[in-house]
């Protein structure tokens, strides 16, 4: 029996968000709207997705002893998201500065702060976590040592999902037990650089699944995703919705597909609920704030 369907172990941010004419160029100055501050970071927003679709989830995470840490800790409390693992202290908390354009267009500077701090040392201290946890959710704002110490610290049975966001090579150890890998369009680009050249997105995840992993999903924003393993190749259809904020998406796609393998899902039916999850945050602005109900998702 686990006390977790869902470890997330990754970063949580404040996003500082102000609105602009134009963004400005260097050595120049623009005024813009009111400050806006959303709790954000990939992790954060991975867990509260996964809690608000029922799942029992858990955060191992890094804030600051500062009003942001509180914000994240207060958002991810609400949500339902168990904090026994979030460390408070030894840097500010993490921050997106993003200044949006009318267009939309944006242009974004992170401090990874407290981010940076989430150690190996952690990842050991938190081991009744991963033993009382049926599915790890990991992506890439935290160290690169972190992630190898968690894919060590890996509970007998347990799955590993690693949303390769944002993109980096990856140690053979940690590609080997990825279960899915789970990377968008640009991401997969990146990870195969020129391997890519010419190809599609069926053979890039075909290409990916031949560095190791034991699935792989490639999502496709709004056609949907494709998932491959050794058991082959499917499409995922996408789900038609109107869209006005896409932030976000990949986040919450990727808990739901976790939440729904540690239920004991096939992978291609994890990855059908999870785009009908996408699809939902896709319809409403900000990150966790956009992150659907499992009933909204069941009325989809
Ligand atoms: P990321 O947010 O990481 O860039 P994607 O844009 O591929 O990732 O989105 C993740 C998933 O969210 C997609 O696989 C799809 O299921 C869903 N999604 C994203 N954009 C849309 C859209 N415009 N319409 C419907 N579903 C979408």
């Amino acid at each position: 029996m686990h006390d977790y369907d869902l470890l997330v172990v990754g970063s949580a941010n404040a996003d500082l968000v102000i609105g602009v004419e134009r963004r400005p160029g260097a050595g120049e100055t623009v005024l813009g709207s009111d400050l806006v501050v959303h709790p954000g970071g990939k992790g954060a927003n991975q867990a509260v997705a996964a809690a608000r679709l029922g799942a029992r989830t858990a955060l191992l995470a890094r804030v600051g002893d500062d009003t942001h840490g509180r914000l994240l800790l207060d958002s991810q409390r609400r949500a339902g998201v168990d904090t026994v693992g979030v460390l408070v202290g030894g840097a500010p908390t993490g921050v997106a500065l993003i200044t949006v354009d009318p267009s939309g267009d944006n242009s974004i500077v992170v401090s990874p702060g407290a981010n940076a701090l989430l150690a190996p040392g952690d990842v050991r201290a938190a081991a009744s976590l991963f033993q009382a946890s049926r599915v790890v959710s990991v992506q890439l704002e935290i160290p690169l040592e972190t992630v190898v110490e968690v894919v060590r610290s890996l509970a007998e049975g347990s799955r590993f999902v690693l949303n390769a966001s944002p993109p980096r090579p990856l140690p053979p150890e940690v590609l080997a037990v990825c279960d899915p890998l789970i990377v968008n369009e640009h991401e997969a680009r990146v990870i195969l650089g020129d391997a890519c050249v010419g190809a599609g997105p069926a053979d890039w995840a075909r290409i990916l699944l031949a560095k190791g992993p034991r699935s792989v999903v490639v999502t496709l924003g709004a056609e949907g995703a494709l998932v491959v393993s050794d058991e082959g190749l499917s499409k995922v259809p996408g789900v038609p919705v109107t869209a006005v904020d896409t932030t976000g998406a990949g986040d919450a796609f990727t808990a739901a597909l976790a939440y729904r393998l540690g239920a004991g899902a096939p992978l291609a039916g994890a990855a059908a609920y999870a785009a009908r999850v996408g699809a939902a945050a896709v319809t409403r602005r900000g990150a966790q704030e956009s992150s659907p109900s499992g009933a909204e998702v069941d009325g989809l």
